[in-house]
């Protein structure tokens, strides 16, 4: 399964251009048998210079990256969780994403109609969240009635999921999103009231509520092309928000997103430099997801391809070799790793091996950001 990213936001903020915009390169769906081949879904790859280092030591027929997989999912509008409900194909698609994008106007343009009158990013999120909230709080809602029964049964655990489906479901009730409940990965522990007091356990248990709200978030601004590379006052106002949630920032322009979408990369340097960006937002999009969901790339390396595969950070050898399938998981015996920098230093892997560089790692092995990978398994 590839890593997914939903994108959700308000009408004409500007999602149809980044999405177009994401996948106008077409790293080729078909080319990842794994992917989604849909309309809606754009497979990006997640750049990553060390595969270009390994290219000039190995010989290989291809080199295939990491990718995300965006979604682009349509029909967020205020009111959207009443009435007629979020219809169940939005909710399915969300449900589905590892990450929500939520993407948010940061550009005033007259001749753009902006659906709430204003530009307004705080009080489009809150649209949003609120939305989202509401169809959680019916999620929530469902799972306590369960709860409730199973605990007039005396059924085991059943009271301490009760207390816990009561506590998200009043969480929901009060108009916060789950996420706050439980804060991203590396969220400041400000606001113990509503953040970072879950168990590990407890999170791991609401985790399998299906709240669309506690899945992480990932901003991405919207601003005009005055405002590259650093953003404007309202896209400063995002981050200060996203920094109290443990959520990510992406500062953004559509409208260079889509020119950029139209240069081969060797022909971007120009139009990069003339905003004052070091490269298209689009791989500062797919490295944030990364870092937002705790994971990181190793590699496998030979003439038939050189490969990037995503793991957890903290996944030991045998996850990471059930990543390429889940036969090397089951018979796993060892693996041999080297780095990319004992292979730039020695310039081979016999050469690596000669100098005792090239380690056998076990089923405790921590495997590290950027490790090169070979695995020995039985089946
Ligand atoms: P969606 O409804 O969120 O998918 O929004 P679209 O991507 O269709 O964009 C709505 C309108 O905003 C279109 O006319 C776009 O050309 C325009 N637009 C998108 N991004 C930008 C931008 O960065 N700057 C300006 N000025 N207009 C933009």
């Amino acid at each position: 399964m590839p890593l997914s990213v939903g994108i959700v936001g308000l009408p004409n903020v500007g999602k149809s251009t980044v999405f177009n915009a994401l996948t106008a390169g077409k790293a080729e769906a078909a080319n990842y048998p794994f992917c989604t081949i849909d309309p809606n879904v754009g497979v990006v790859p997640v750049p990553d210079a060390r595969l270009g280092r390994i290219e000039t030591h190995i010989k290989t027929q291809k080199v295939i990256p990491a990718i995300v997989e965006i979604v682009d999912i349509a029909g967020l509008v205020k009111g959207a969780s009443q009435g007629e409900g979020l219809g169940n194909k939005f909710l399915a698609n969300i449900r589905e994403c590892s990450a929500i994008l939520m993407m948010v106007r940061c550009f005033d343009d007259p001749n753009v109609i902006h659906v709430s009158g204003s530009v307004d990013p705080m009080r489009d999120i809150d649209i949003i969240d609120l939305e989202l909230v509401l169809a959680d709080a019916d999620t929530a809602d469902k799972r306590l009635k369960k709860a409730q029964t199973q605990a007039k049964s005396g059924a085991k655990d059943a009271k301490a999921e009760l207390a816990l489906a009561e506590r998200v479901y009043a969480h929901l009730g009060a108009g916060k999103p789950a996420r706050t409940l439980f804060g991203a990965p590396g969220a400041p522990n400000s606001d113990s009231v509503t953040r970072g007091d879950l168990s590990p356990e407890d999170r791991a248990q609401v985790a399998t509520f299906g709240l669309m709200t506690a899945k992480p978030v990932l901003y991405c601004c919207n601003v005009g092309e005055g405002d590259l590379p650093n953003g404007n006052a309202w896209s400063d106002a995002v981050r200060a928000r996203a920094a109290k949630e443990g959520a990510g920032v992406v500062v953004l322009c559509g409208k260079v997103e889509a020119e950029l979408a139209e240069l081969a990369p060797a022909d971007r340097g120009e139009l990069l430099a003339a905003y004052g960006l070091k490269e298209p937002a689009l791989a500062t999009l797919a490295r944030e997801c990364y870092r937002l969901l705790g994971l990181q790339s190793y590699f496998t390396a030979g003439e038939k391809e050189i490969r990037a595969w995503t793991i957890r950070k903290g996944a030991l050898a045998p996850e990471a070799a059930g990543v390429i399938h889940t036969d090397f998981e089951k018979g796993f015996i060892r693996a041999q790793v080297y780095s990319v920098d004992d292979l730039d230093q020695l310039g081979s892997e016999a050469a690596i091996k000669a100098a005792g560089k090239l380690r056998m790692e076990g089923k405790d092995y921590v495997v590290q950001d950027g490790d090169i990978m070979h695995f020995l398994f039985n089946v």
